[in-house]
């Protein structure tokens, strides 16, 4: 064989898993044929948060009068925003590069097909290989409505030569939760398209009416339980028929409706391996497809589409099959990070799905610094406690910081923290974080008719 290891695919969980096999000894091979950190540097989580945070500079912007700032918003230049963002990415890439060549792995900038269960050709070349791990990440999709090919999906938006004037984005996942603040935030007229009554269906019920609230407050324009029906090309603009009848005007439709996962071309079937209907690779608890030498990892098992868990995966078949350091990943209790504005933070159940008896504690109050910006802007957090043992099951924040606070409570709520234990760890003061660990008054009791609120 040529390679202990050939991993298909350079983003956040190939790159890993090959940088740790080939620390561990194994001689490993990479094949990437568009961008070296895949979906999350390049078209994903990294870009996205700089397009967050200078919607977020110019909110800032009009919050610091109250400060006494005499500072004018003045008008946005977009080109020099992606540009700016442009240049960290390809500083980032070359990392990822590195970071391979580094670890001893071997680099293909190729695409790679299965020829048989141990051979691909990658580029052209002939490549056998003990062991081989699926990598290859997800992809935008559109809905099937006439006119689709005349939206754009999230790989587009990193690219727009210009910022649009008025949007419609369709959905209400992370994707089009995240967009309409940048958008939204940039001076663009937005509407957001869902076929919900509320955005981000999973999430918890109390954040998604708050998160609704503070987008109609960044003037988001909200169309729930409504589903797009066609689009039109209107000379350079867009008409987008809707099924309430209405029609919207608009410069770009903007699909957020979901990734499906990138199997098309690899030859699985050549393998053994087998998928699901969508084209999700499907694995057992260790990340072995039905071929038991080749491995799945990331968003092409569309377990949980979340970096970090590509990581975590990546890193944990490498330590089995190398490092003599068999593990798998918990997919429990993982916490994530919706970057609207203001962004949210969880981990653990919702009240939705708590058992009968659990105790649940909320609070929402404006932050210390919109009671001088004049903001009209809200912070929930909301602690879901187990009605026997008190650990705390659940953290659901909506507000300023939340993914930073509530990453180190997942940490608590992992080891298995109560309530008891939040009460007795003093706060951080002030703070916003510090109502956490001041929640004194329980709020209801789930399955009970009780409101102390
Ligand atoms: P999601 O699955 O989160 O959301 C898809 C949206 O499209 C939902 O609102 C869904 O509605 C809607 N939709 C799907 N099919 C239809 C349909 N036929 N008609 C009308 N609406 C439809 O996908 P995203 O594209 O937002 O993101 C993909 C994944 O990427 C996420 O699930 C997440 O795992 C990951 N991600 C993570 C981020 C983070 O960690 N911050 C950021 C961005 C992405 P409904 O709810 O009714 O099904």
């Amino acid at each position: 064989m040529d390679f202990d290891l050939f991993v298909i695919g350079g983003g956040s969980a190939g790159v890993r898993c090959a940088r740790i096999a080939a620390g561990h000894g194994a001689r490993v091979g990479v094949a990437e044929a568009r961008f070296w950190g895949g979906t999350c540097v390049n078209i994903g989580c990294v870009p996205k948060k700089f397009m967050v945070m200078a919607a977020e500079y110019g909110l800032a912007a009009e919050d610091a009068a109250g400060f006494g700032w005499d500072a004018a918003k003045g008008s946005h230049n977009w080109g020099r925003l992606i540009a700016a963002k442009d240049k960290e990415i390809s500083r980032l890439n070359g990392i990822y590069q590195r970071l391979l060549h580094q670890a001893g792995a071997s680099v293909f900038e190729a695409r790679a097909t299965f020829i048989d269960a141990h051979t691909l050709d990658v580029g052209g070349q002939r490549i056998t290989a003990e062991r081989i791990v699926i990598a290859t990440g997800g992809h935008p999709t559109r809905l099937e409505i006439p006119g689709a090919e005349l939206g754009i999906v999230s790989d587009d938006a990193f690219y727009l030569p210009d910022c649009p004037k008025r949007i419609a984005i369709i959905g209400s996942g992370y994707i089009a939760v995240e967009f309409a603040g940048i958008f939204a935030g940039l001076g663009a007229e937005t509407h957001l398209i869902y076929r919900q009554p509320l955005p981000l269906r999973g999430f918890d019920e109390d954040l998604r009416l708050m998160l609704a609230e503070q987008m109609q407050g960044n003037k988001v324009i909200l169309h729930p339980d409504t589903t797009p029906v066609s689009i039109m090309a209107e000379g350079d603009g867009r008409r987008l028929a809707l099924s309430d009848c209405s029609v919207l005007d608009v410069d770009m439709v903007f699909f957020a409706t979901g990734r499906a996962p990138n199997v098309a071309g690899l030859n699985l079937a050549a393998a053994g391996v087998k998928t699901k209907p969508s084209g999700a690779v499907i694995v057992d608890d260790n990340l072995a497809t039905s071929a038991p030498h080749i491995y799945a990892i990331g968003d092409v098992t569309d377990l949980l589409n979340l970096t970090p868990v590509a990581t975590a995966e990546g890193h944990a078949v490498a330590d089995t099959l190398f490092g003599n350091k068999p593990r798998q990943v918990s997919l429990a209790n993982v916490p994530t990070a919706v970057f609207s504005i203001p962004p949210i933070g969880t981990v653990g159940i919702t009240e939705e799905h708590a058992p009968v008896g659990s105790k649940i504690f909320v609070t929402k109050f404006k932050p210390m610094r919109h009671q001088i910006s004049g903001r009209q802007r809200f912070t929930l957090m909301k602690l879901v406690v187990d009605g026997v043992t008190d650990k705390v099951l659940g953290v659901h924040m909506l507000g300023e910081d939340a993914p930073e606070i509530v990453q180190g409570l997942a940490v608590a709520v992992i080891a298995g923290a109560t309530k008891a234990d939040f009460d007795r760890t003093i706060g951080i003061h002030p703070t916003a974080a510090e109502e956490f660990v001041t929640l004194r008054t329980q709020t209801r009791v789930v399955g009970q008719e009780m409101a102390a609120e």
